[in-house]
């Protein structure tokens, strides 16, 4: 059985979204930038929408609400999150509104989750923003304070406003951080998956493990889309899927050489 899960993802990118490197290079994201929107009401969806309108002065990599964690941009490219300084660097992160403190708690902890998610896609850990730039994790507030560029000061008279501290966000990441890399020996991981899986996975050692190949509707490449070493998918419109589950094997288990057991684990699947 496994213990730890993830939380599913809707990759639902906005078309004609500019596709620029970070400093580092494609995909060579640094940290990851903690943001919240301030429209209350508004959901990932909605959110998704108004910037699908308005990217060209904004946009950030996923929008999470209580139910659902769209990402609206390709991680593998830098948004116009937090200004001139940070984007080149960093992942950005939107929680959105939430009206009830069980809201607020189901879509902090997928917030904090994908921030873990984006950290250890690239093994950089958890460490705070300190005044000198250094550090893999930030609010919009330490951009503001520490790098310039910008000025808002989110999320944290949000999060205060639901009782919880910037420390509790470092510790939260911190928790998921460890749950997904788990140090020398990898968790079990599960993903409750909406649809089934197909196979035609573009990692070899991946397709010959996986037993899940004649479940259907998925394919792997689609799951893979858009990481690094892997092909990008010509799926269209709406594909749900678990980017970060696949990030986290990409990344880890066939670099590892532990495979089947935990990918059929972590995938899933079968209830
Ligand atoms: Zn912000």
């Amino acid at each position: 059985m496994c213990a730890y899960s993830l939380y599913p993802v809707i990759v639902d990118w906005i078309p004609g979204l500019p596709q620029i490197p970070y400093r580092g290079g494609v995909g060579r994201w640094e940290g990851v930038v903690m943001h919240q929107t301030a429209s209350p009401g508004d959901t990932a969806r909605s959110e998704r929408m108004y910037e699908s309108r308005t990217y060209a002065n904004a946009f950030v990599h996923e929008f999470i609400d209580p139910n659902e964690i769209i990402q609206v941009a390709n991680p593998m490219y830098l948004a116009y999150g937090a200004g001139p300084v940070a984007n080149p660097r960093f992942i950005h992160l939107e929680l959105c509104s939430n009206r009830t403190a069980d809201e607020f708690a189901r879509s902090f902890d997928r917030w904090c989750q994908r921030a873990a998610v984006f950290l250890s896609m690239r093994g950089l850990g958890v460490t705070p923003a300190l005044p000198d730039g250094t550090g893999t994790l930030w609010s919009h507030y330490d951009v503001s304070r520490y790098l310039g560029g910008t000025d808002h000061s989110d999320p944290i008279d949000y999060i205060q406003s639901w009782g919880k501290s910037w420390q509790d966000v470092v510790q939260t990441v911190q928790f998921h951080y460890n749950a997904i890399t788990g140090g020398g020996d990898m968790p079990a991981l599960s993903v409750k998956m909406r649809t089934k899986l197909s196979l035609s996975c573009p990692l070899p050692i991946m397709r010959r493990a996986c037993p899940l190949r004649r479940r259907s509707s998925i394919a792997w490449r689609t799951l893979c889309a858009g990481l690094p070493g892997s092909r990008s998918s010509k799926g269209a419109g709406l594909v749900i899927f678990v980017v970060a589950a696949d990030a986290i094997a990409h990344r880890f288990y066939s670099t590892r050489g532990v495979i089947a057991k935990r990918i059929f684990c972590m995938l899933g699947a079968s209830g």
